[in-house]
């Protein structure tokens, strides 16, 4: 893991004035993704600072990088992140360390920068954000262990969790082409339902459309056909995490999920935020994982490692807002659904990888994984409304008078995480993860 250094200084200001006190990026949190400037449709890599975006083939430009952080600010040149990922943890520690350097209110490579910021700065808000990475693959776990009870509760009340649960990483592949950056509309799918009481299917556009709050953990340097990532390597292959909303249409997923699983109520969208947040921007919210309640299983020696026991948890505040078209006609703010943590996953990240390859399966830069759907245990940290309305049952009231059962056209879902409030740490904060449900294609 990392350990830490001066890039984590929660004193450490910098000269990008809206950067210090920043919700989510401070000078300690230094996100990478791929943007747009304003007026062009060229994909650059940049870094978020503040409400800002620090161009980073402009700062290469103007000679601000050598060495190893020199490779990894020009890595992003193709318009994706895929070759930074590939070159593993080193040349991004030492990028960090030379951004937070030529971001830093103080010194001599801060004022130097400073002069030039007119060429390395675009605002945030006037550019356009884009997928990270091109994706490869797309897994999607199933970790959130109080998500897998509530939602197992409703076919089998008395034994909610398959005896595999606490014994297996429990995963299957996604759709990696219909992954969109936040902000991208999302179109309600149509499909094939069949209601308890009826005698035959129908098609047509899903009525039971939900989100799903789930952590991304974007795929570094691989590893080659065959050879197995072991456990205590698993986090040199982690380049960083996103929030992933793993867009579900309910109707469709109970009529088709048997007996192979999840497919066209899951694959018709997923939405990332676009800042790939650092494992080493994370390094003061790793925590230990929680111990197991007595009587689990401990995991198999493959899936254990002293230290990821010790460190491999992240501590991050989860939520999911609801903007719906009444509160945004009354001015109201979005309605928070859910708090939820990454405290409640049953799996380390570490172990997600280690599982992922230990067959042999190779694991490429820019594959993207879900951790699956993370509810705390009480009602209010449910991290989708299948768990939240319990399954159209019990509907959310709103300010506006509304109320939701699952989504409807106009429901603007936004997700958020944050680390949480500590004396010894700035906190930091992913962006958001927005998206839009519009109204689905004409039969
Ligand atoms: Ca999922």
């Amino acid at each position: 893991m990392t350990e830490l250094n001066q890039t984590h200084d929660p004193k450490r200001r910098s000269w990008v004035a809206s950067a210090n006190g920043h919700s989510d990026f401070p000078i300690q949190n230094l996100p990478i993704g791929v943007f747009s400037p304003p007026g062009s449709t060229e994909r650059r890599g940049g870094v978020a600072i503040g409400d800002m975006v620090l161009d980073l083939a402009a700062a290469a430009e103007a000679g601000l990088f050598a060495a190893a952080a020199r490779d990894a600010a020009e890595a992003p040149a193709a318009g994706s992140l895929n070759g930074f990922f590939a070159l593993g943890p080193e040349p991004r520690r030492a990028l960090r360390l030379r951004l937070a350097e030529i971001l830093d209110a103080d010194g001599h490579d801060g004022r130097r920068a400073e002069a030039i910021a007119g060429h390395l700065l675009h605002r945030g808000a006037d550019c356009t954000l884009h997928l990270p990475a091109r994706v490869g693959d797309y897994t999607d776990f199933y970790v959130g262990i109080h998500h897998a009870t509530n939602v197992g509760k409703v076919f089998r009340p008395d034994n909610p969790l398959l005896p595999n649960y606490k014994h297996v990483p429990i995963g299957y592949h996604g759709r990696a082409s219909s992954i969109v950056p936040s902000g991208t509309a999302v179109r309600r799918p149509s499909g094939q339902t069949k209601a308890p009481d009826a005698d035959d299917p129908t098609f047509g556009p899903c009525r039971r459309l939900d989100y799903e709050l789930e952590l991304g953990i974007w795929i570094g340097d691989g590893n080659d056909l065959g050879d197995p990532i072991p456990i205590a390597e698993a986090d040199r292959h982690i380049a960083g995490f996103c929030l992933l909303n793993d867009w579900s249409a309910r109707d469709i997923q109970g009529w088709e999920y048997q007996p192979l699983g999840p497919f066209l109520a899951k694959n018709f969208a997923s939405t990332v935020s676009p800042w790939v947040v650092t494992p080493e921007a994370l390094a003061p919210f790793r925590r230990a994982q929680a111990p197991r309640p007595d009587g689990d299983p401990k995991p198999l020696p493959y899936l254990w490692d002293d230290r990821d026991q010790r460190e491999g948890a992240l501590d991050l505040e989860l939520e999911v807002l609801l903007l719906t078209p009444g509160l945004t006609e009354k001015g109201l703010p979005p309605h928070r659904v859910a708090l939820s943590s990454t405290r409640y996953m049953y799996w380390t990240v570490a172990q997600l990888v280690a599982h992922h390859s230990a067959n042999g399966c190779n694991l490429q830069p820019g594959d993207l994984f879900g951790s699956g759907t993370i509810s705390a245990p009480e009602a209010t940290g449910f991290g989708s409304l299948l768990e939240s309305t319990r399954g159209g049952q019990a509907p959310i009231r709103l300010a506006s008078g509304e109320e939701r059962r699952f989504l409807e056209d106009g429901d603007e879902v936004i997700l958020r995480a944050r680390t949480p409030e500590s004396g010894t740490a700035a906190r930091i904060g992913f962006g958001a993860c927005r998206g839009r449900i519009v109204a689905a294609a004409p039969q």
